[in-house]
């Protein structure tokens, strides 16, 4: 039984993420897909709350067919303890999945294997480009997949990109 940790904010979840989570299916039993910074919500950079962000990886993963724990995870003032926070947070796993250089290098200097993966279309598989595109009324939604785009409309995700970008300056 091999299980893989799959760390990402995912604000939101894209093509780019569902990618990497398809090459990580077919290399582990079972996967678990770290919620990051789970406190954040409402802000431009972080729009969704975790359970908005849970909703979205859990659809879209269900296609895979692979047992899978979402787990929301909120950050800490200290980096040198996170590992030991997200280890306290999800199931035993044996290998982490990342690019983050941060990530990276917490995780390494604890001793874990960390896998890199390819990053796919990154300029447009982006969750900054996909929320300037929100707040611009541009289109985005070729960039997500379809059970995320139904998820986003519903909880009507461009206003509040829009609403929250707003100033109450004259
Ligand atoms: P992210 O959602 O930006 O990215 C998740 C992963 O997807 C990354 O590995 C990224 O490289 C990959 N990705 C993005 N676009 C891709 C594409 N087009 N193709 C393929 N892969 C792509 O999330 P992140 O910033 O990596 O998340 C790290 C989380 O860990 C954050 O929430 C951060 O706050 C948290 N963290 C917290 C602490 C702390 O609390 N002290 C310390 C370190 C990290």
């Amino acid at each position: 039984m091999r299980r893989g940790l799959y760390l990402g904010r995912f604000q939101p979840y894209h093509l780019g993420h569902h990618q990497v989570l398809k090459a990580i299916a077919r290399e582990v039993d079972e996967i678990i897909i770290g919620i990051g910074s789970a406190q954040k919500s409402h802000e431009i950079e972080n729009p969704f709350t975790a359970g908005e962000r849970v909703l979205m990886v859990s659809c879209a993963l269900s296609e895979f067919d692979i047992k899978h724990y979402v787990i929301p995870i909120e950050d800490i003032q200290r980096n040198s303890l996170w590992v030991s926070h997200v280890k306290s947070m999800v199931p035993p796993f044996e290998i982490a999945y990342t690019n983050n250089p941060l990530v990276i290098e917490l995780l390494r200097e604890a001793g874990i294997e960390v896998r890199q993966s390819p990053l796919f279309k990154r300029n447009s598989y982006s969750g900054t480009e996909i929320r300037r595109r929100m707040l611009k009324g541009e289109k985005w939604e070729h960039f997500v997949p379809r059970k995320v785009v139904d998820i986003i409309h519903g909880i009507g995700g461009e206003k509040r990109i829009k609403t929250i970008a707003q100033s109450d300056d004259e």
